[in-house]
């Protein structure tokens, strides 16, 4: 699997392309903002890019989508719960971001759907909480956690359609149930395990 995080935006968002060695295609996990620099790195990668996910509809996991829409042609994923915040303009003016033109989902997700680039499969769980309509992608050995779960942290509760039981449910019925050596990958920060979290995430400790 061929699996690079950028970094993007004024808020670091952790930025995915993922990619099929054997296919070579791919997709991207929450263009966030620098299109160029995304692009450029599937260009490098030599990636056809199938699938744009966003974890989520925060201003900042989306900032570059319609350029890197534009430019891949690829299918853009969003929840349903969360695919009015690729339409309205109230739920983006976070973070005192400005907005980019609204670009509507190709594909609307749901929990147990699954999301196939050439041979590699994941699985969408849906995990609301930071906002209502949060994903974490599940496959190869691997989850990306979006801002739901971070190295050591959980995401914030207290934003609009947040939600602090749904937050931790989410994390301790479906994250908390993988294997420890799950590798997390977040959408803010560094990387982490599930185990790792399981023992030492100072806000999963009761
Ligand atoms: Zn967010
Ligand atoms: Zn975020």
């Amino acid at each position: 699997m061929i699996l690079k995080n950028l970094v993007v935006g004024p808020l670091a968002t952790d930025c995915y392309i993922v990619g099929s060695e054997s296919s070579k295609e791919g997709m991207i996990i929450d263009p966030g903002d620098e299109a160029e620099v995304i692009l450029n790195n599937v260009k490098d990668l030599g990636l056809e890019i199938r699938s744009i996910v966003l974890t989520h509809g925060h201003i900042d996991h989306i900032g570059a989508l319609k350029e890197v829409k534009e430019a891949t042609g690829a299918e853009v994923t969003i929840h349903s719960d969360d695919a009015q915040a690729l339409q309205k303009k109230s739920v983006n003016t976070l973070f005192g971001l400005s907005y980019p033109t609204p670009l509507p989902a190709d594909r609307l997700l749901k929990d147990g759907d699954s999301m196939d680039i050439g041979d590699l499969h994941f699985l969408v769980l849906h995990t609301p909480g930071h906002s209502p309509g949060c994903i974490c992608l599940l496959g190869e050995g691997i989850i990306f956690s979006g801002d739901t779960l971070f190295n050591f942290g959980i995401g914030r509760y207290d934003l609009p359609g947040g939600n602090y039981s749904q937050l931790m449910n989410s994390i301790h019925t479906r994250l908390m149930t993988l294997p420890d050596n799950t590798t997390v990958y977040p959408g803010h920060g560094p990387d982490t395990t599930i185990g790792a979290e399981r023992s030492g995430n100072p806000f999963l400790q009761t």
